[in-house]
């Protein structure tokens, strides 16, 4: 930490023990810096270094966590320090993504993201590979050829993922065009930060009698729900698009770009936000600069302000809502769910008006 103030300070450490847990870690200690600016070597101070090497070794931890991105030279020296496995920001975040990517492309994008984030480090591990396998004798460079092997293994794999990726994105572009032109169907993109409750959400919105399995969309992948109403013949697209999280790194923007991009076909974006958590806003404020840096703040956005049930005792101490684009939920309890749907009704049915007089 090099001169934060103390509310973004403490905002940033309660997020890392968030991500932390949203990657079924459990936090068993912390360490503190602050300095002037990053030691080249190890970013924390040599005197740091000992600090964390024996409290791992005190409270048996397997994983040390930075709450910034290191270098690879950075990550090197650490790993021979301190006897745990060394994560970035950046690593666990990628954790996270790849524990809840549901979907191929998804899948298929996190590990591009995590094998962009290691190549710089398969080059880096050169040097102590070349001292390790030679010994301090002259075996030219059989540590750089490891390394060489390594890097090229990882560029094809990067290549074939880059083609596959392509070839789903063509299928889902034809599959979103059939959607899109019509009138029928109304497209909604789930978006928000990690942990505000859209799983929850998406679940409790299609789980209801009114679904109902249907052929024509059996093709979609599972991150896209959908609900039916038959009383106005009208459907509802719901696709989850990657949870948000504070400083996206860059790979991961890149990597998911395609997911979001999703975003860009939606009629109308729900914006889950979880209303328990003390930092809620700056989270909101996240999630719409993205969107933003989108160019998706045209879209009509509804705010789903969730967990609810965790600030008021029950369902009667619901206060009405202040303006058409914000709804007060609770996705577990299902607490204000029949209001978000006669919402969705009203937008699918408007989006059948403007349709019609389109072709007009
Ligand atoms: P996502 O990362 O946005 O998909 O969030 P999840 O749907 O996975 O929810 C994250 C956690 O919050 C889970 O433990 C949920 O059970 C919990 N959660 C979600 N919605 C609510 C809610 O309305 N009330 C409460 N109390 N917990 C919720």
């Amino acid at each position: 930490n090099t001169g934060l103030n103390p509310a973004r300070f403490k905002y940033q450490i309660e997020e890392l023990e968030g991500l932390v847990e949203a990657a079924e870690g459990v936090v068993l200690g912390k360490v503190y810096q602050k300095r002037e600016s990053p030691d080249p070597a190890y970013y924390i101070g040599r005197g740091k270094v000992n600090e964390i090497k024996q409290l791992v070794e005190g409270i048996g931890a397997d994983t040390v966590v930075f709450n910034v991105n290191l270098s690879p030279v950075q990550i090197s020296n650490l790993s021979q320090e301190i006897n745990a496995q060394i994560l970035d920001r950046t690593d666990l975040i990628l954790q996270i993504f790849f524990k809840r990517a549901k979907t191929k492309q998804a899948k298929l994008q996190v590990e591009l993201a995590y094998l962009q984030h290691q190549l710089p480090r398969v080059y880096n591990q050169k040097g102590k590979e070349l001292s390790r396998i030679g010994g301090g004798m002259k075996t030219k460079g059989a540590g750089e050829k490891l390394g060489e092997i390594k890097t090229r293994a990882i560029k094809d794999r990067i290549n074939k993922i880059k083609k596959e990726l392509k070839e789903i994105e063509k299928q889902k572009k034809q599959q979103r065009k059939t959607r899109e032109d019509n009138p029928n169907i109304l497209n909604v993109a789930l978006v928000g930060y990690t942990n505000a409750g859209k799983s929850s959400l998406l679940n409790r919105l299609t789980k209801r009698d009114t679904y109902i399995s249907d052929q024509l969309f059996a093709t979609l992948d599972t991150k896209t729900s959908f609900i039916h109403f038959p009383d106005i013949n009208k459907r509802v697209i719901i696709t989850d698009t990657v949870g948000f999280v504070e400083d996206m790194p860059q790979e991961i923007m890149d990597a998911f770009m395609t997911t979001l991009k999703e975003t860009e076909e939606a009629d109308l974006i729900l914006h889950v936000i979880d209303i328990s958590d003390d930092n809620w806003m700056l989270k909101k404020q996240t999630v719409e600069d993205v969107l933003k840096k989108l160019k998706l703040e045209e879209k009509p956005v509804i705010n789903v302000m969730n967990k609810v049930d965790k600030v008021i005792p029950s369902q009667e101490y619901l206060e009405p809502d202040e303006s058409e684009n914000t709804i007060t939920v609770s996705a577990t309890k299902g607490w204000n769910i029949d209001k978000l749907f006669d919402i969705l009704k009203k937008y699918a049915i408007k989006k059948g008006e403007e349709y019609g007089k389109l072709r007009i």
